[in-house]
């Protein structure tokens, strides 16, 4: 039976393009789900927009020396191509800078303060003097009270989860100018969340939430029981939409009470636009509304959202928030700001028209119930020992088989075996089983169910083995074809919403727009017959190819860049020495030299012994390089040496002097070099 979905996806924040973690725990489940509601007939609203407001977007705006604006006009435009690149079919992708953005939040807004649901309250809050303003969210950095986590933010800890106010912060830090901050005060809104504990309460706890994930009931559960308060919802900042009531001035809406509206004011965008009514897919009892968030977001959702909508008393509120964990990158946590990340435009870059492979390997690993680690190698395996080996395969030889047999028409069966019947009822059991994993949320299920049906067309393949029978039992072939011909257009249906651009492929290759009547997802599990006997198909294409180790190697390099480019960052520069006089530093003779010669010190791994022209004299010194260096590569090199250290001996050799060298982050030796200006050896350096 039709409904109606108003399906949600987080609203990706405009302060830098969309990595795999994005993909991975909103917008490819989503995009799932709202493609199978549109496939089993539903009446489908799928929103999103680019959340352009709050702290952060002003600091990198800053950072950059250009307005905020720049800056989201810049990342709304990549992750919006982002989003079309990888086919995530938004029925409207918007941004909360738009105008029917600001004027839905504004009278949002004024619709709850008019029905007295905020608390005005002037209040302290934290203010950094020297920066001359208020420090709100992201602008304060201090220990969380519930966990202890010392670099929380002012309005949420990224790492329990929890949302509070930034006064709450235990010794907290201007992120300005690392001042301490002094209290102010100021006026506020506040929502008093506590005023709806007990309605919450009701609706999660007591009521018909327990579906819900567990992480997600989990969360609410916990913060519930330990009480809510009030929230402001209004700060000191020039970025935003202006607070739209008297006595506010220099005011905005808190980014997290903003961002949410985003989905309602996206749904009367596209509602404009389509020339539909927008408030059934919001105020309609019947219409299922579903938020596809990260775990960082469950607060907002599931607490202060539903919060909002109740007091303004005229929308539904969610009937699931399947809240994903969070995805990790070869062991190590997503970070944008220390590069460990796959970043769409790159992996588009490296992998062109392989997006249904980022797709099924992130849904085949999804963090569903808790952190799950995306690897290049798991990433390669999914691709050559599943969609190559499994899919492709099986697809592959139907196709050429048909071809080679038949000119690409398909054969009129006779009489079909036990086994025959048993495989055309086996397909039509699949949308419903399928159907059923994905009405639970649990998309790595769905995904290995539809790579199952390719499974059950490679077995029944190799178990016929028409190829044998071709030459003796021609009736016999055509009736096994023609069976694995309805698997294969079954699998082009099914595989719609998980690899979109394989499925559209694949129904090329097929002629599904050729036949009388397409089959829907609904008509696999009643009709027997997908693809019928003289229906011609097409030569095709390989739908997917191997994916080398060298590939997976470039990946793993490039991540392994990063993580030297971090551990640079972080070496500490070492303090610096006691202060010595000239004389001290009089007392060091060093001069110009080159290296004559070289040869490696047997039997050590480090060590060069090397003949230098001092300007003095040629003398020997023993040099611990070798592990930076080949002999061929210094000898001739231009060198600093401190020639009156007292000689000593290194296995045997008595080395007369030291070469200057320095270290790069990464390790590796670099001579302190004269400047090549035609200095003669044994000059004095001072
Ligand atoms: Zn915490």
């Amino acid at each position: 039976m039709s409904k109606r979905y108003t399906i949600t996806a987080a609203l990706p924040y405009t302060n830098g393009p969309i990595h795999i973690g994005h993909l991975a725990g909103v917008y490819v489940p989503a995009d799932i789900y709202a493609r199978y509601k549109r496939l089993t007939e539903n009446d489908v609203a799928f929103i999103c927009g680019s959340d352009e407001h709050g702290v952060p977007i002003t600091i990198k705006a800053k950072k950059e020396g250009v307005t905020p604006q720049e800056i989201v006009d810049r990342y709304h435009a990549i992750i919006k191509q982002s989003f079309e690149d990888f086919g995530i079919t938004f029925d409207n992708y918007s941004r909360t800078s738009a105008k029917i953005h600001h004027e839905t939040a504004s009278e949002f807004f004024k619709t709850l303060y008019n029905k007295n649901e905020f608390v005005e309250e002037v209040s302290e809050q934290l203010y950094d003097a020297e920066a001359n303003q208020f420090l709100a969210d992201r602008f304060v950095v201090g220990t969380c009270p519930k966990c202890g986590n010392e670099e929380s933010y002012g309005d949420q800890c990224e790492s329990c989860g929890t949302s509070h106010n930034a006064t709450d912060l235990i010794n907290p830090k201007s992120a300005i100018t690392g001042n301490v901050p002094s209290l102010k005060e100021t006026k506020h809104w506040f929502l008093p969340l506590n005023k709806h504990e007990q309605f919450l309460k009701e609706w999660i706890l007591y009521g018909d939430k327990k579906d819900w994930k567990s992480n997600v009931y989990g969360q609410c559960k916990s913060w519930l029981d330990d009480g809510l308060r009030p929230r402001a919802v209004t700060r000191d900042l020039d970025w935003g939409i202006s607070v739209p009531v008297p006595g506010a001035e220099g005011k905005v809406l808190y980014v997290w009470f903003d961002a949410p509206i985003g989905y309602i004011s996206a749904t009367k965008e596209w509602a404009v636009r389509e020339n539909k009514d927008w408030e059934p897919y919001w105020k309609d009892e019947n219409t299922k509304l579903v938020h596809f968030i990260g775990k960082d977001n469950i607060v907002f959702h599931c607490i202060i959202f539903p919060a909002m909508l109740k007091a303004e008393g005229s929308y539904i509120l969610p009937d699931n928030v399947p809240a994903n964990e969070f995805l990790n990158l070869e062991g190590n946590k997503l970070s944008t700001s220390k590069n460990w990340a796959v970043w769409l435009p790159d992996y588009l870059q490296d992998f062109p028209d392989k997006q249904d492979v980022l797709r099924y390997t992130l849904t085949a690993n999804a963090p569903e119930t808790k952190d799950n680690d995306f690897t290049w190698a798991d990433f390669q395996a999914r691709n050559n020992n599943e969609l190559v080996a499994i899919f492709g395969n099986f697809i592959n030889r139907v196709v050429v088989l048909t071809n080679k047999y038949y000119g690409g028409i398909v054969p009129t069966p006779s009489d079909f075996s036990k086994v025959d019947e048993e495989t055309l009822a086996t397909i039509k059991a699949f949308p419903n089983v399928i159907e059923s994993s994905l009405e639970r949320y649990r998309f790595r299920e769905a995904s290995q169910e539809l790579m199952n049906l390719a499974r059950l067309g490679n077995k029944y393949l190799a178990d016929e083995e028409p190829w044998k029978l071709v030459k003796t039992e021609e009736a016999r072939t055509k009736t096994i074809m023609f069976v694995a011909l309805q698997i294969a257009s079954a699998l082009a249906t099914l595989s719609e919403p998980f690899l979109p651009f394989t499925s559209t492929k694949l129904k090329g290759m097929l002629c599904h727009s050729a036949l009388d009547a397409e089959s829907t997802w609904r008509d696999i599990a009643t009709k027997k017959i997908l693809l019928p006997a003289n229906h011609q198909i097409e030569k095709g294409d390989l739908l997917f190819s191997k994916i080398e180790d060298s590939e997976i190697q470039a990946q793993l390099n490039k991540l392994e860049a990063s993580k030297k480019a971090n551990e640079a960052a972080k070496k500490v520069v070492e303090p610096q020495k006691e202060t010595i006089n000239f004389d001290n530093f009089k007392k060091l003779d060093m001069r110009v030299g080159t290296i004559l010669n070289a040869e490696k010190m047997a039997k050590t791994k480090k060590l060069l012994i090397l003949k230098v022209d001092t300007g003095i004299d040629v003398r020997t010194i023993v040099s611990g390089i070798a592990e930076s260096f080949t002999t061929e590569e210094v000898i001739g090199k231009k060198v600093t040496v401190l020639v009156n250290l007292a000689p000593r001996a290194l296995r045997g050799v008595e080395s007369q002097g030291m070469i200057l060298m320095t270290e790069t982050a990464e390790g590796k030796l670099v001579f302190v070099n004269p400047d090549d200006a035609g200095v003669g050896n044994g000059l004095t350096i001072s």
